[in-house]
């Protein structure tokens, strides 16, 4: 059971902190392997992928949380998804004609100076909401403790580890004061976050989530609520493609038909391709054309 990629929620029963503790690995494996990454930008990607499922796991209710990153960086562009049911996707872009070869990169250098990160949440049900983040800490980590900071007012503390096709999390919250007073919570946060802190990035990457636990916390051992598993899924679809190519208007599905004669459109996320033929060209071009 601890080689199944999941995500475990602690919470300590005489104070207001929580925690959320993940590890992926083979639903991080087709993201991965969809290109050929560079290093560097394998190790951002999965960083990325432990951030969202953390981000998504502080979700109140039923949706899907996306974190997009853009920047002037040799990295244009890094997609990060995950849903309420632990189904994730991501993906990245990047300049091929840039040597990633060398001394680790930073996020910096990767996504360029400047770079900027849209937080998309779409519920299940009620309107979608997106707040930016500028990349302008040195880690990933920290720019989502200053998002916490700002936009849900809540102290959090996020650790995030990646390597050897494995990405890692932990995140601390320090959440309103309902269970304890605010004295005792300060002193508790104080205490689990430099408990925490003594965890090193190898151990978080490579120690079962209860092991990892166990060290940090056997003195005051958090509650486990059932964890929960992580899968690799994608929402693609014939029906989406086929939308995606009547979007493109009756003259240049026109020029598809004449040029190629048929059109293969493989999705980014999964490489899932959907081969369209002549014929189903031409019923597009009537329908596009009767629109
Ligand atoms: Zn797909």
């Amino acid at each position: 059971m601890s080689n199944a990629d999941s995500k475990q929620r602690f919470l300590f029963p005489d104070s207001d902190v929580r925690g959320e503790v993940l590890r992926l690995e083979t639903s991080l494996a087709p993201i991965l392997q969809a290109r050929e990454y560079p290093l560097s930008v394998q190790g951002l990607l999965s960083e990325a992928m432990a951030a969202v499922v953390l981000m998504a796991s502080t979700l109140k209710f039923d949706g899907r949380l996306t974190l997009q990153a853009q920047g002037p960086g040799p990295v244009t562009l890094m997609l990060a998804e995950a849903t309420h049911e632990g189904e994730i996707r991501g993906l990245a872009r990047f300049d091929e004609k840039t040597h990633f070869e060398g001394a680790q990169p930073s996020m910096e250098e990767l996504l360029g100076e400047g770079a900027l990160m849209a937080i998309t949440i779409r519920p299940t049900h009620g309107n979608q909401y997106q707040g930016v983040v500028p990349l302008d800490a040195p880690t990933l980590a920290a720019c989502l403790e200053h998002y916490f900071a700002q936009s849900e007012q809540l102290t959090t503390r996020i650790w995030l580890a990646a390597g050897n096709g494995r990405a890692a999390g932990l995140l601390l919250q320090r959440l309103p004061d309902r269970i304890a007073d605010r004295e005792h919570n300060d002193d508790a946060w104080q205490n689990i976050e430099a408990l925490a802190g003594t965890l090193t990035m190898e151990e978080l990457l490579d120690l079962p989530a209860e092991t990892v636990l166990h060290r940090l916390f056997h003195e005051t051992p958090p509650q486990l609520p059932d964890a929960q598993s992580l899968h690799f899924g994608c929402t693609c679809s014939r029906e989406k493609v086929r939308h995606t190519l009547l979007s493109l208007g009756t003259g240049e599905l026109q020029a598809i038909l004449d040029e190629m004669g048929h059109a293969e459109i493989s999705c980014d996320f999964c490489g899932q391709s959907e081969a369209f033929d002549a014929v189903d060209l031409a019923q597009m071009i009537r329908e596009s054309a009767q629109n």
